[in-house]
Order: C-alpha cells, then structure tokens, then sequence
C-alpha cells in the first residue's frame, strides 16, 4: 500500500537541504517536508530536548503549523516522551489507543491513527525525537524504521555540531557541544588545573556521514570487518600476551562477537539505507551505548564495554585514527577509568589533570596522581561523551569542580584559586624545619609514602623523616618486562641515596587487586580485592619475593634494610614469608656478598584477621604498619575503587576509631613498633583523630606532611584523647563534624 521512496535518495536530499544558505528554521520545515514525502507518511515531525527535559515541536509537516515551538511536553509524558525516554523506537497502528497517548489538540493529530517515533540519539544521548504519522491504521515495517533511524542520526549529528541552529537559537546546553558544561564530582587528588582535553581512547569523529557509492562503502566495510578478524587472531596466537585461562577466554570472546554474523547484519543494513561505512558502525554502536547505559548487570556491563571497543577497533581498521596525536603541553586527561601504569606513561610525557568517570580516593591511579602531583576528579558520569579533543577544561581537585569549554570568567577564577594554593603552599613550606611536636610535647613521627624515583625529592621538600612506605610494585608496573635483578638492585639503591641517611621502608611487591602488571599471566578474578593477591602471590610464586629480596639486600649493604610485607592474614603467612628472607640471607652471607648491618621484617595489617593476633605477630614481626585503605575496606566491607561505595562509612566513626585505638593498645601492651601508612594520615582532621587514639607515627602522601605537621603543632594530646575516647561510644555513621568543631573551639590548624 504505501512505498516509502530509496532511504538513499532521501539522504542526498538531506545534505543538498543542509547545505543551502536559509535559516535554520527554513532548513528543518524542508527536511520534514522531505522526509513526509519519502516515507509517503502524512505527517513528519521534530521535536528536540529543551532546558528542563522538555521536547518541544521545532518543525511538523502535517500537523497544525502554528503548533510550532507552542507544544511542549515533559520527558516521558505521550508517546513523544516515551520514544525519548525509552531511547528506542515505538511502532504503533493505533496510536490514539495506546494508554500513554497524550491528546493535544493544537495540534490536531487526532485523524493520525498509526505511529512511528525513533530517538535521535548521538553518543548515547537523547537529543529529541522524530516521527512519522498516518491517518490509515497501519505498522511500519523494518525497513521503515530502519530508514527513520538513518535520519535521526544524521540530525543528531547536525544538531549536536550546531550545522542547523544559530547559536543564539538553542538554549540548552545538552544539545550543544560547544556550549559551557559543568560537572561535579569526588576530589580525588588537591590542585587546580586548566588546560584542553585529551581523550584517552577518544571517541572516533565521523565527519563524511552519507554515502557517495553505497556499494563501494560495503566493500570497504567488509574489508575493516576482515582485517580486524585477523588482528583479533593474531592477539589470541600472540605469544607475547602468553593468554591463559580466563583472559584468553576474554579474547575467545571478543573473537566470536567478531565473528558474529547478526552484527555484520546490522553494520550492512545500516549502509544500506545510505550511510558511509564509518556512520554506519557509529550508528550501531550508539545503540549499543545506549543497551550500556541501561544494563544494570556488572558482567553484561563488562561484555557491552567490550562490543564498544570493537566498534573503536573498526573505525581504525576503516582507516579512521580518532583524535589521537601528540599531547597539548596543559593536556587534561579524560577517561572513563585507567589503570596507575597507563597514567605513569601519560605522566612521561606531561599531564596537568585528571578527570576520571570511575575511581574513589584510595584507587591506585588516584594515589599515583597524588604523587605525581596531578589534580583528579573523579566519578563524573557522562564526561568522556561531552568532552570534545582540543575543548578548554578546568579542574579543581579538591572540590570535584569540573567547567568544560568554560567562559572566561571561570578561567580566572581557576587561576586565582591557583594562586592561592600556591600561596598555601609557601605557608605549610615555613613549618618544614619545625619540629613536629605536639603543644604538650609529644613527638610524632611524619613520614612520606613514595613507590618511584620522582618522588624522592619531595623528601628533603616535605621535610619527612623517612618513607614509611615505598610501593615498589609501581616499578614493576611501569615497566614493559620484568625489571632484571640487576635493575632491581640498581633502582633501590637510587632510592636509598635519594634518602640520604634518612630510614625507608620498602614493601614487598604487593600485586593484584587493581595492581596489574602489564606483562605476564593475569586471570580475570570475581573478587580481585579478595583474590590472589600481595603475600598470597609471594608464597606461590616464591622466586619473585626471592629476587626481590635479593636485590634489597645488595641495595642495603651496610646499612638497615625495613621490608615490609603486604596482606598479612595470619602468623604462619608471615613465618613463611620470612623464612624465604632469612634464605636470601644466608645465601648472602654464604657467596661472601656484603649485607645489611641489620634486617628488620614488619608486617602490613590490613587484613582484620591480623588484629586480633597482634601480640603474636609482635613477637614474630619486628614492627607493624596499618594499611588503612585495604584494612577499612575489608572491615566495613566496601570496594575501595568503587566510586558508589567506596566513601559510604567513614573510617572516623565509632567503629573505625575503636577498632584503631584497639590496635594501639595491643600493639602497646606487645611493646612492639606501629605506624599506620593509609592515606588517612594525610588529611589533617583523620590524623588528629588518630593521634587522639594513641598513634605516635604516621606515613603520608608528601604534600600533606605540612597540613599535618601545622595540625599537630596546635593540638594537645591529652584533650584530643579524650575527646575522642568519649566520642567512640556514640552511634553517630561519622563523627567527623564533631572533630571538625572541636577543632575550630581549640584553635587546631586543619587546612
Ligand atoms: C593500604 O592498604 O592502606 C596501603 C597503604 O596499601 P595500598 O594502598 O598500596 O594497598
Ligand atoms: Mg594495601
């Protein structure tokens, strides 16, 4: 009955339209005009998204013209609503009957009876909607749809490029790529920063979108699909990825959605209706976006997040690079997560901020920007889809403040609030040469956290009195191979120089969690935090403790070696691990090489099995360090790099505060040496609290050392005892602006 006209042809038709010199609203009336008549449809309408969630009619053909920017209705209110909402596409031949049928009679669309409305979607956002109506009851078939789809998205694109509007013309902000957006999200590292975008896996910009030969786009796309079926082949033969277990059957996987018949369907249909072979894989994945944003299942997350990098691999193969290129001198880099080792190698060629949709303060990326001194922000859903390569963006890293494509009045108060910090910091640089006592006289021992050579001068800066902790796993991570013994020894002797004669405390390798090596065999676990990790991997795989060892011991000849072992969970794990020293040792002193004048063995306890055999790890361990960040992880039960959870208890609690002077006293009663190395003990109000329950040494992130050593320098130990004695028997879920008040009444410096 009704012969929809070549999706093609209408196509061409649309990019003559788009091209003519009228205003914009001349443009649109065409278009809908053009589409009514291709589609042999009655009426064909637009409306798109306004400040507030509302759509509003910007063109009909069709419908009563007067009703133009006049009828407005609610996201998700009438059939229009729904198509947005839903993000899908509604087929209806009776739509008057529908339940969500929404009768405005400015219009005058009652005599339309049958019904089809697509989203105009783009980058897995809702931009409006676009319908097609009939007077006779009828449903539209596939081909039909599929053809609405094709020009939904080219509108997408228009509008979202502003080809179609003056700029003067749309209000909102959503619609308009190179309009100001701000954002907020968790301060992960202090600083502020402005500078341009630089998309870590950009999205691929498709700029030719309608097809000149479609038969020639098909070839080309079959040609993409065919090479990148080889390169996924290669990656599972490649022995250099050395795939075993689960991580090969991650590829196997990836290979069968590339192999998948149903998606070759979808891409070739999609050129079918007249797009360029890259559209066409754009297209279809924004579909998948949109599945992404839907699916609530963290695995089905996983294998959609997969597809996506599919799609991302076959724009290169089609020739398509994305906006990679060499770094801005200010680049800000936005990602939707990254590993610590991707950062470090960003980091090498100059990154000044951090925006990130996933990670919480204690994620190992986050802590690596701390060192690097790199403002984060993150959990900042959306932001890898707004952001444009090149756009301009300022950051605050401690209010979560984010401006992308700011005006210029934002500009300067960023760099104000830069000036400022940078004031702040030659105040906290006056307190480095005072003594880090308490008003009562109590000293306290300030170390630095480090893990690579970039950080040591920040110990003499800080005026730290040691490292309480050195991750030597951000080595091994930095690295494209395992570090030779020879590079071992070589590194940890730096570190040891770079100390001068002030003490180190070097970790053992505490692998896994989010903690991966980028070589090497890696088996994808449900519960990595849980999982086989830190001591665990050391015992199973005990040459790599060993040569680690090995390397401290030649590095700390002479001298006191403090090695400190990771995720204790109980004696016998700690023996063990110390039997593999006393071997190293002993092998040393038997091949006649020179040693450490003196070996001390701590260990981590992080793991709340560990607390309640203090006394007995005391007489085993020469000293012990609370991990902070894995220890309230696992006591309140929450995923530390889970950006949802990971700030939802406090550790300045009732629970946590007891659970911390508990330790105190058995480690007390032990008489044995405890520090605790979390990155609590930087913020200054944690660390009065944990003074308050008996802590005497506190290892931190360096920039905090001041902020610590100004608190502490202000405080009295007994007040602040017994303060929080009192406060560790109530119910409150954080006791936090209790501390803070309390502060304020006794004059303690918290900045
Ligand atoms: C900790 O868990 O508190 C700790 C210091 O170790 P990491 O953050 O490296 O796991
Ligand atoms: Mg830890």
């Amino acid at each position: 009955m009704v012969a929809a006209g070549s999706p093609r042809i209408l196509l061409r038709r649309l990019r003559e339209i788009m091209a003519e010199q009228a205003s914009a609203q001349v443009r649109l009336d065409k278009l809908v005009m053009v589409i009514a008549a291709n589609m042999v449809a009655e009426v064909c309408s637009i409306y798109l998204r306004r400040a507030g969630n509302w759509l509003e009619l910007f063109a009909t053909e069709g419908l009563n013209r007067s009703a133009v920017h006049r009828t407005r209705m609610h996201w998700g209110e009438g059939l229009v609503g729904m198509v947005a909402d839903a993000a899908e596409a509604i087929n209806l031949s009776n739509a008057v009957e529908h339940p969500r049928f929404a009768y405005r009679p400015e219009t005058g669309e009652d005599p339309f009876r049958s019904f089809l409305g697509v989203p105009i979607v783009r980058g897995g956002q809702v931009y409006g909607v676009l319908t097609v109506q009939n007077q006779a009851a009828r449903q539209y078939d596939e081909e039909e749809v599929e053809a609405l789809q094709t020009v939904a998205m080219v509108l997408a694109e228009i509008v979202a490029h502003g080809a179609l509007f003056d700029i003067a013309e749309l209000d909102e902000p959503e619609l308009r790529s190179d309009r100001p957006r701000a954002f907020k999200g968790d301060g992960l590292s202090e600083g502020v920063a402005v500078g341009h975008v630089v998309l870590h896996e950009p999205r691929v910009r498709v700029d030719r979108m309608i097809a000149d030969d479609t038969a020639a786009e098909i070839a080309r796309l079959d040609a993409a699909l065919n090479s990148l079926r080889v390169s996924v082949d290669d990656m599972l033969e490649s022995s250099e990825l050395d795939l075993t277990g689960e991580s090969r059957e991650v590829i196997e996987a990836y290979r069968l959605f590339a192999l998948d018949q149903g998606w070759r369907h979808r891409l070739r249909d999609a050129v079918d209706t007249g797009l360029t072979a890259e559209a066409a894989v754009e297209r279809v994945q924004d579909e998948l976006r949109l599945r992404i944003a839907r699916a609530s299942d963290p695995i089905l997350r996983e294998r959609l997040h997969d597809l996506d990098d599919l799609h991302r691999r076959l724009q290169r193969h089609l020739g398509n690079q994305g906006d990679w290129g060499s770094l801005p001198a200010d680049a800000v880099l936005v990602a939707r997560a990254l590993g610590p080792a991707e950062l470090l190698d960003y980091g090498r060629v100059g990154v000044v901020g951090l925006i990130l949709e996933d990670a919480a303060t204690t994620s190992h990326v986050a802590i690596v920007a701390r060192a690097m001194r790199i403002p984060v922000v993150g959990g900042v859903a959306g932001v890898t889809d707004a952001a444009r390569a090149g756009d301009t963006i300022a950051v605050d890293g401690e209010t979560g403040e984010i401006h992308l494509r700011p005006p210029a009045e934002i500009v300067t108060v960023f760099r104000a609030r830069q000036t400022l910090m940078a004031q702040r910091f030659a105040e906290i640089a006056k307190v480095r040469d005072l003594p880090a006592v308490t008003r009562d006289g109590v000293p306290i021992s300030l170390m630095m956290n480090a893990g690579l050579l970039l950080d040591m001068p920040h110990l003499a800066e800080s005026g730290a009195d040691g490292v309480g902790l050195f991750r030597t796993e951000l080595q091994f991570m930095i690295g494209q191979t395992m570090p030779r013994l020879g590079d071992q020894i070589a590194f940890y002797k730096s570190i040891i120089e770079a100390a001068r004669e002030r003490p180190v405390t070097f970790r053992a390798l505490d692998l896994g969690g989010d903690k991966i090596l980028p070589y090497g065999r890696w088996e994808r676990e449900e519960n990595p935090a849980l999982g086989w990790r830190a001591i665990r991997i050391a015992l199973d795989r005990p040459a790599l403790l060993r040569y680690q060892v090995r390397a401290l011991l030649a590095a700390s000849a002479g001298r006191v070696l403090r090695l400190l072992l990771p995720m204790i969970s109980d004696v016998s794990e700690f023996n063990l691990a110390r039997a593999l020293v006393d071997r190293e040792l002993e092998r040393g002193r038997l091949m006649g090489q020179p040693l450490p004048k003196q070996t001390l063995v701590g260990a981590m306890l992080e793991v709340p099995a560990l607390m309640f055999m203090l006394p007995q790890i005391l007489r085993n361990a020469d000293f012990v360090s609370i991990g902070s960040n894995d220890l309230f992880q696992f006591m309140f039960a929450v995923d530390r790099t889970n950006p949802r959870v990971a700030r939802r208890y406090d550790p300045l609690s009732p629970a946590g505060l007891t659970m911390i002077r508990q330790i105190v006293h058995s480690a007390a009663e032990a008489g044995g040496e405890l520090s605790l190395c979390g990155e609590m003990a930087g913020r200054p109000l944690d660390a009065m609290a944990l003074i308050g329950v008996g802590l005497r040494t506190l290892s931190m992130q360096p920039g905090y050392i001041g902020p610590v050593k100004m608190m502490l320098r202000s405080l009295h130990t007994r007040e602040v005892a017994e303060f929080v004695n009192r406060l560790c028997g109530r119910n409150d879920h954080s006791l936090r602006t209790r501390l803070a008040a309390f502060a304020a009444e006794r004059g303690i410096v918290i900045k």
